[in-house]
């Protein structure tokens, strides 16, 4: 969990840009503070309107590098925009699109969901947290100290939580956790695909993403796991199992419970037994420990497997946590290890959305987006924009087929059919 502090600056649109990675930052249980000296991350919304401005933002961009120790992170039009002029003007920044910023602060830790266990309706979208706690001790993490281990409530209690949120008009369920792989393992159990199967035969057309999973405990269920997905279309064919490094070196400092082979062989499960599916990954880069050739190995590995959702984040200490007592490396090696992998991921997230273009997908509508557009999944939660479609008469809730006519380096463009 991350003390963040957001300045936000220009237009309406930018404000709405800012409150949504607020609603991101808060779902994942990160805290903001009004003093930034208070802060672990600054998050500066940028705008460039006119010139003035600009140099508003870089002055504003270099205050906060320079006077706060927060990991600094410059989002919004100038940063999308001229994103090399914060490096050249010394800025220490990290720049990034609106939609990174909430997976950068989490820091390569878990989400810690909603307090407690309730479930939220957030217009068509049910979040279910399924369990609280995770059965890791990651070098890094400070979720876990407010978190503890796995407490997993009964099947039908979450089977009933799921009813409720679809009474209440949900289309898409999100089922979260900090590790959703060892829901039931407080248990002896491993009771997710048991859990996925009741929720898909509850009555109604909807559709499932399951969250987080660390591939240590979906490695053990990966073929039943598999075979669920590819059972029941209500379950989006999505896998977010974050490797974090492609060095076993590394992980075992990191005290991550898999290993390099653990997650090759659950994607190969996945890939034998879906035809059209997501692999979500994160990447920490510039752990103290990750030697050039550790660096090397997780390039390889995200090379290798091509996932078409990559998070990247760059090492920073966590005050309380045993790594932030490790000596670290320097912040040049960070930031180069940082680009290159952020580049290598664009490139590979970038070709998988190319690979899209000219197929037809079944979305179901769950975001609105700018002016007339609206925002919905597909089949293996791609995200894909389509433009004026409110216009057209189309609305939240609604599934939709589309064509995929082009996309950028977030998503996929679609026109419906
Ligand atoms: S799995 Fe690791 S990163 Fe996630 S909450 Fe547990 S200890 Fe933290």
């Amino acid at each position: 969990m991350a003390r963040y502090h957001v300045e936000t600056y220009g237009c309406t649109s930018n404000r709405g840009e800012s409150q949504a990675i607020e609603r991101a930052l808060r779902a994942g249980g990160h805290r903001p503070v009004e003093d930034v000296s208070n802060a672990d991350v600054a998050i500066l919304n940028t705008c460039t309107v006119v010139e003035k401005t600009e140099r508003n933002m870089l002055r504003r961009a270099k205050e906060l590098d320079e006077a706060t120790p927060a990991d600094l992170v410059v989002t919004g039009c100038m940063a999308l925009a001229q994103g090399d002029a914060f490096a050249e003007a010394g800025i220490d920044g990290e720049v990034l699109h609106w939609d990174d910023v909430p997976e950068y602060v989490r820091n390569g830790e878990c989400p810690t969901t909603t307090p407690g266990t309730d479930v939220l309706l957030d217009g068509v979208t049910g979040i279910l947290p399924i369990a609280r706690g995770c059965l890791s001790d990651c070098s890094y993490c400070i979720t876990k100290q407010a978190t503890g281990t796995i407490d997993s409530p009964p099947i039908e209690e979450n089977v009933e939580k799921a009813r409720q949120l679809l009474d209440a008009g949900a289309r898409e369920l999100r089922i979260t956790g900090q590790d959703t792989g060892v829901y039931g393992m407080d248990d002896g159990e491993a009771k997710l695909p048991e859990l996925l199967r009741r929720i898909c035969a509850l009555p109604g057309d909807f559709r499932v993403r399951v969250g987080m999973a660390n591939p240590k405990g979906v490695h053990g269920m990966r073929d039943e796991l598999a075979a669920v997905f590819a059972e029941h279309d209500e379950l989006y064919n999505f896998l977010h199992a974050p490797v974090q490094s492609g060095s076993d070196d590394v992980l075992s400092d990191m005290r991550r419970r898999h290993r390099r082979p653990h997650f090759e062989e659950l994607v190969e499960t996945f890939e034998q037994t879906l035809d059209y599916w997501t692999l979500a990954t994160d990447f920490i880069v510039g752990f103290p420990t990750e030697s050039e050739s550790d660096f090397q190995a997780s390039l390889d590995l995200l090379r290798a497997f091509a996932p078409a959702k990559v998070n990247v984040t760059r090492f920073s200490k966590r005050p309380g946590t045993h790594a932030a007592e490790m000596d670290g490396l320097g912040g040049t090696i960070k930031k180069e290890r940082s680009k290159a992998m952020t580049d290598l991921k664009m490139d590979v997230v970038g070709a998988a959305h190319e690979a899209m273009v000219g197929d037809r997908h079944e979305l179901l509508f769950v975001e609105d987006g700018t002016d007339e557009s609206l925002v919905g999944y597909d089949e293996a939660h791609r995200q894909v924009a389509v433009p004026g479609a409110q216009s057209m008469g189309h609305s939240l809730g609604e599934f939709v087929e589309v064509e995929i006519t082009g996309h950028n380096t977030v998503y996929a463009l679609g026109e419906p059919i």
